[in-house]
């Protein structure tokens, strides 16, 4: 799950991080008040969009003036936010921070990521803040110091110290790096994050160590216990097709392509995302229904497919273990026989009760292409879908 730079900003203050400080207004009139409350001489209006590189985008304006600050809010509010993570449509923001301006000696990376391999959170810092950390692990590699933390000491003083040393933050700032970065580690660990960025921490003239922006992603599979970060979703952020999908409990990610696929378990998922492309074809999403395939997600999954104007034809790929074919079959028809749908529909079966299941498809007076093995459900689906 993802939050906003000022929801990631409440949760690392909440561990001792200095942020600057912020407004969040959601219409204009709340503007001007925003700027008296915090005065100075020195703003920055940066939009709330779940994607970052707003700064390219023109999401975030530095300005000297409540006048200038005034017609930013008004240029950013409301517009499509293009950049490089959101896509060329854009995002369209709702909501604005307003925060005081620092001004700025240096930009620095840090971030945060579990390392499934070692089974350990790792925290990268880079001097070259500001910049896509993607960019300078491509052309500098280099100038990223990275510390593998124990899971049972947590982010040590001297771990910490080493890389803001390695970061250029001077020595005399220590104890302000060091607070920062456990802080990081602990909002991190404390919350079942996923990933943590902060970039850039910044240096300020007077000898400040600040979280000038903050990005967290959360692990969908933690937020059952963590209900202050369930709080923060932001359904405006979320793709309808992906909300519907999760209200009935379906892993659905969308993606480019023209083959809807409606599969069982994640790893049957991705194989089957794997043969389509091997014989020519696009998967137009991900969708795992889980262990079983009930007729209420059958049924929510067509919809969702069904609604994407890119898909050209789906790919059903059921295993029948502990629900059997027949069930599923039946479910499937049921499903099916709501939707008045001219595209082409493969359907691949196996497992317990197979057979009893392909004979209630072949009855069911659908249109439907049975398929045997995966080949040949990827070859049907691919031919289906007009691309070979
Ligand atoms: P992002 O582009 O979505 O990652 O947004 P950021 O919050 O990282 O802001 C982009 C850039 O705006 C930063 O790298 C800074 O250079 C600049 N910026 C943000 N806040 C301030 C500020 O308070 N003072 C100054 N001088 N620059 C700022
Ligand atoms: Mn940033």
């Amino acid at each position: 799950m993802k939050v906003h730079e000022y929801q990631a900003k409440e949760v690392l203050r909440k561990f001792g991080v200095q942020t600057p400080r912020g407004l969040i207004c959601r219409n204009l009139n709340e503007v001007p008040s925003a700027l008296d409350e915090l005065g100075g001489n020195l703003w920055v209006v940066k939009a709330q969009i779940h994607a970052g590189g707003r700064g390219k985008g023109g999401g975030v304006r530095v300005v000297r003036s409540k006048e200038d600050a005034i017609q930013a809010a008004g240029q950013i509010l409301g517009m499509s936010l293009v950049t490089p993570q959101t896509g060329p449509e854009g995002q369209t923001v709702r909501r604005l921070l307003i925060e005081e301006g620092l001004p700025i000696a240096s930009e620095i990376y840090a971030g945060m990521v579990v390392d499934r391999q070692n089974q350990q959170v790792v925290l990268m810092v880079s001097p070259e803040g500001g910049m896509e950390i993607e960019e300078v692990a491509a052309e500098s590699p280099e100038k990223i110091h990275k510390v593998r933390v124990s899971p049972t000491e947590g982010l040590t003083r001297g771990e910490a110290e080493r890389a803001a040393k390695f970061a250029g933050i001077p020595d005399s700032l220590a104890d302000q790096a060091v607070d920062l970065l456990q802080g990081l580690y602990q909002a991190f660990w404390n919350h079942d994050a996923s990933l943590a960025e902060i970039n850039p921490l910044v240096v300020t003239d007077d000898g400040r160590v600040v979280a000038l922006d903050a990005k967290f992603n959360f692990d969908d599979s933690g937020l059952f216990r963590q209900p202050a970060i369930v709080s923060y979703r932001d359904l405006d952020e979320e793709l309808p097709a992906e909300i519907d999908a999760s209200n009935v409990g379906l892993s659905y990610i969308e993606l480019d392509g023209n083959i809807g696929c409606l599969v069982n378990g994640a790893g049957l998922a991705m194989a089957t995302m794997d043969i389509i492309k091997l014989y020519g074809g696009e998967p137009a999403n991900f969708l795992d229904v889980g262990g079983g395939a009930s007729t209420e997600q059958v049924t929510a999954a067509f919809r969702i497919m069904l609604a994407n104007e890119n898909v050209k034809a789906v790919l059903v790929n059921i295993f029948g273990g502990i629900m059997r074919c027949d069930v599923i079959a039946e479910g499937l028809v049921t499903a099916l026989s709501q939707f008045d749908s001219a595209v082409p529909v493969v359907v691949r079966l196996e497992g317990t009760n197979v057979e009893i299941g392909r004979e209630i498809l072949k009855d069911s007076g659908l249109k439907l292409i049975a398929a045997g093995t995966m080949d040949d459900a990827a070859q049907k689906v691919v031919k289906a879908a007009g691309l070979s």
